[in-house]
């Protein structure tokens, strides 16, 4: 009978959630899933030193805000050491591991020790096929500091083996601990797990992907304002592609139906921070109205809500300008405090003089204006930017485009680089736009 599909996490807390561990968390929870199995999320805490609080904390919150669940409740092995302890009694008993006299410091010191023929071990992996490692050098290994405190490969050991572990999907940094585990795991009586282990993720120069070459925590990527799925949906990518397509953009359902272990690249994969922006932008694309606003919301600057006009529904219109303005959140709150968009909720200021166009004399501005708004003033509140369009568009190619849309653009916006007015008036609606386009008439006469 073929034992259910178990897989787990295990990281330690020693610093800010790394992208790549997101990344082999992820893999494990998509291969569990698929299989229908179970994932577990183990806290590998028994350096005393650098593991901390906030770190684990930084992991919980990270994987939660990535969606990325697992079974159960998590657990840390610095809780575990009754169940060590049963462990390593047996393995003293065995005389497969041995208490040895040493010094530490200068001072006598007892550890304990595995007692090690030094085969070569061999092992299929998933990714990289057969691997051998002659285990001779490793000598008799250190296990555990006393029986109640296993080293890193003890603790590993058991806990899979203690949680019925049956794929071990992690970095390709650990194919050398391997062997050593996989002595233990005979020791202690467990089953071999499979093995797949993972491309390492890049930076440009194709050293290890590390602080030096930018923003490598999922903490910083959600703080400048990435999507969680879209962030997910890159990192799937990092080192497994379909097969059968060349699709980019996945829902994290959709990962769950295409991503297969077998088809994880052995080559390392380059973090690319434009094809994750590029990512990111098709899935802002994506969401829906409500889905932006969501999101939006949290990132306007407060001091952009309490402009005088501020309403949600005119902020919902502007919603397509947005998407395709922008390729990550933190953009809205940049253009929200540099004043870019603030003229859709007040009333613009400006100089007269820049509501001219070119040579053009203030009579004509006047004229021009005059003739918009009367145009404007029989359309319905809310038009579409192309009804606008319409409207305006015989009258201003007749007149010079120029002479008609400069200043209607800039009664309307204020600024010299803005969309363009049909645009804008689809946002704020025919009645402000009258009332804008009164005031810079009231200007232009005084
Ligand atoms: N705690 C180890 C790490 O953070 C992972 C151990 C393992 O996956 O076996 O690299």
């Amino acid at each position: 009978m073929s034992r259910p599909v178990i897989t787990r996490f295990a990281p330690s807390p020693t610093g800010l959630f790394h992208v790549g561990s997101a990344r082999t968390a992820l893999y494990n929870y998509l291969f569990s899933k698929q299989q229908g199995g179970a994932f577990f999320l183990r806290i590998e805490d028994t350096d005393k030193e650098r593991s901390k609080p906030e770190f684990e904390d930084n992991i919980r919150d990270s994987l939660d805000w990535l969606g990325i669940s697992h079974t159960g409740p998590l657990y840390r092995q610095s809780e575990r050491g009754d169940i060590y302890e049963t462990y390593i009694l047996k393995l003293l008993k065995s005389n497969a591991a041995y208490i040895s006299d040493e010094e530490k410091d200068g001072k006598p010191s007892q550890v304990i020790r595995f007692r090690n023929t030094g085969e070569t071990i061999e092992f299929e992996d998933i990714i990289r096929g057969n691997i051998k490692i002659d285990t001779t050098d490793l000598g008799d290994f250190v296990i555990a500091r006393s029986t109640r405190e296993p080293l890193y490969h003890l603790a590993v050991v058991i806990d899979d083996y203690e949680s019925g572990v049956t794929h071990i999907i992690r970095g390709e940094d650990h194919i050398s601990n391997t062997p050593r585990q996989i002595l233990l795991i005979r020791a202690i009586g467990g089953i071999v797990p499979q093995y797949a282990h993972m491309p390492m993720i890049l930076g440009a120069d194709k050293s290890k992907l590390s602080k030096r070459h930018g923003a490598t925590s999922v903490t910083s990527y959600k703080a400048l304002g990435y999507l969680p799925h879209a962030l997910i949906n890159y990192l799937a990518l990092l080192g497994w592609h379909p097969s059968e397509s060349e699709q980019e953009i996945f829902t994290l359902e959709e990962l769950l139906e295409q991503f297969k272990l077998e088809n994880l690249q052995k080559a390392g994969a380059v973090f690319d921070s434009e094809k994750l922006n590029w990512i990111n932008k098709q899935h802002i694309g994506l969401l829906s109205t409500d889905e932006f606003l969501h999101y939006a919301l949290d990132w306007l600057p407060q001091s952009f809500k309490d402009s005088s006009d501020w309403s949600e529904e005119v902020f919902s219109r502007m919603i397509p300008m947005i998407k395709e303005r922008i390729s990550v959140f933190n953009e809205i709150r940049e253009m929200g405090l540099s004043g870019e968009l603030s003229y859709f909720f007040s009333q613009p200021e400006f100089l007269i003089d820049s509501l001219l166009w070119k040579d053009d004399t203030r009579e004509q501005a006047i004229e021009h204006l005059t003739k918009a708004s009367t145009m404007i003033a029989d359309m319905p509140e809310l038009s579409s930017e192309e009804d606008y369009k319409k409207c305006l568009w015989e009258y201003a190619e007749n007149q010079g485009k120029g002479s008609v849309l400069w200043p209607l653009r800039y009664a309307l916006s204020g600024r010299d680089r803005s969309p363009n007015p049909f645009e804008i008036i689809s946002i704020i609606g025919t009645a402000k736009t009258l009332e804008r386009i009164d005031n810079a008439l009231i200007m232009l006469r005084s």
